[in-house]
């Protein structure tokens, strides 16, 4: 794709880089056809090649992005299926990230919209305030018709209740059982931890089980990954730069020979924090190390050689449809590990029709574009029944909870199949249907708790 930008404007190492990023472009349009918004809306510009051409002209200009280009740019869901079809290698993750961070700077939203997104950043991120804003979506739910309809995605996204808090959410260190054969430190997260505290305690279980010590570094917590695709790059940056601190401090005083991620959203966002930071003098270097140690933890379970399975896990043959998350798919390239590690666990592994396609979750996109994101759920719902499947497991929380409440069969996480597999409890999603179904699942329920941490049965802050 021709350019021409001016030698002012590419003095900006971000209009540089995005400028090396158009050039790429042949303007093929084979990406085109795996685009799930040109899917749905068969619109040119909300497809990659458009937005491609949007990005180039926002870039190019003077003033601030038109309404036109930024309603065509929110409505890209960052699922990166355009990545993955692309023959000539164009990177329009980094091509999108910079778009979003434009618009945020340079382009005023109706003040709804900047609140939202606002509220999103500074709420989601903090899992203490996360947990009370849930709280007060639960009350607030019998009233929401005299609510602004802008919060009604958030009133219904709300699960029914919000799990205690889990004593892996504290920093420790959690030893391998038997040959310390690695040691990880685990991304503790935001949004995951206070929706859904059993898959850190799954995975806290399942790494040390198979002789990984795990420990949750002091100062670790969002990866940035919310804000950045929000375009609140300072604040992304700031979360980014924080994880870092931890994991090196982690790393010069016991060793790391990875970072154990278990939501594939966030694992996208580690993987290019040296990208992310590239500009940093004097963060460059740290970030593209602890990029380097980052590792989906389906992949440190493949490293390390799943266990065998448990007879009574076995046995059942339970048939789970896979879900491959877009982060997981197209954001890291990870397909057939997870599978093959689940069909080694036991379990009937098939795929999902349509398995490119997001199911409309994105991070926070269900719920600012909530008609698109519901159009993608019910679609990748109807794919799944087609399979079905007695489970659906997935690697990423988002997914999670956008597909569960509609799914006719219990999604759980990848992790909380592999640890039940090799001798964790019933997750927890499951433990839930069995109670109703003549114990299906009932024989092998075990007591959900995470292993003792270093300082004793209470895991302790450090
Ligand atoms: S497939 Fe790649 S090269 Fe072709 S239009 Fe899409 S982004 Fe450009
Ligand atoms: S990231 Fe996804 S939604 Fe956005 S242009 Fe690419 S394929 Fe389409």
């Amino acid at each position: 794709m021709r350019t021409d930008f001016s030698p002012e404007q590419l003095a900006d190492p971000d209009t540089a880089q995005s400028e090396k990023v158009l050039r790429t472009c042949t303007h093929c349009g084979f990406c085109t056809a795996t685009c799930p918004t040109y899917l749905l809306l068969g619109d040119e510009l909300d497809g990659p090649r458009g937005r491609i051409y949007l990005i180039k002209d926002m870039l190019a200009g003077a003033g601030p992005p038109a309404a036109d280009t930024v309603k065509h740019i929110d409505r890209c869901l960052s699922c990166l299926a355009c990545m993955t079809t692309c023959p000539s290698g164009v990177n329009y993750m980094h091509l999108v990230d910079h778009a979003r961070r434009w618009i945020e700077e340079k382009y005023r939203r109706p003040w709804a919209e900047r609140a939202l997104r606002r509220l999103l950043g500074l709420v989601v991120t903090r899992p203490s305030r996360f947990r009370i804003a849930l709280r007060l979506a639960i009350l607030a739910r019998p009233f929401a018709r005299f609510l602004p309809a802008r919060l009604m995605p958030l009133l219904t996204m709300a699960p029914a209740s919000v799990p205690a808090a889990s004593p892996a959410d504290r920093a420790g260190v959690y030893p391998a059982q038997g040959e310390r054969r690695m040691r990880a430190a685990l991304l503790a997260g935001c949004a995951q931890r206070v929706l859904a505290p059993e898959i850190n305690e799954a995975t806290i279980r399942l790494l040390t089980r198979h002789g990984c010590e795990v420990v949750v570094a002091p100062g670790s917590g969002c990866c940035g990954s919310l804000t950045h695709h929000l375009g609140q790059e300072a604040a992304a940056l700031a979360f980014a730069r924080a994880d870092i601190d931890a994991w090196e401090r982690e790393r010069a005083a016991g060793g790391l020979d990875a970072i154990a991620i278990n939501a594939s959203g966030c694992g996208t966002t580690i993987k290019d924090y040296g990208f992310m930071l590239r500009e940093d003098p004097a963060y460059a270097d740290k970030a593209a190390r602890i990029a380097g140690l980052a590792r989906d933890v389906t992949e440190i379970i493949e490293t390390l050689g799943l266990g065998a399975p448990a007879p009574e896990v076995a046995a059942r043959r339970l048939r789970v449809a896979y879900h491959s998350a877009c982060s997981m798919q197209h954001g890291q390239r990870i397909d057939a590990g997870p599978k093959a590690l689940l069909a080694g666990a036991g379990f009937e592994v098939v795929d999902v029709p349509e398995g490119h396609i997001c199911c409309g979750s994105a991070g926070t996109y269900n719920l600012l574009q909530p008609e698109l994101a519901g159009k993608l759920r019910l679609r990748k719902l109807a794919n799944i029944a087609r399979t079905r499947p007695d489970l659906v497991a997935t690697g990423n929380i988002g997914c999670i909870t956008q597909l569960a409440p509609g799914a006719a069969a219990p999604v759980v996480h990848t992790v909380e199949l592999l640890d039940w597999a090799t001798g964790g409890p019933i997750p927890r999603a499951l433990a839930a249907v069995s109670a109703g179904a003549a114990g299906q699942w009932r024989g092998s329920a075990r007591t959900a708790r995470v292993p003792p941490n270093r300082s004793g049965s209470a895991p302790a802050i450090r």
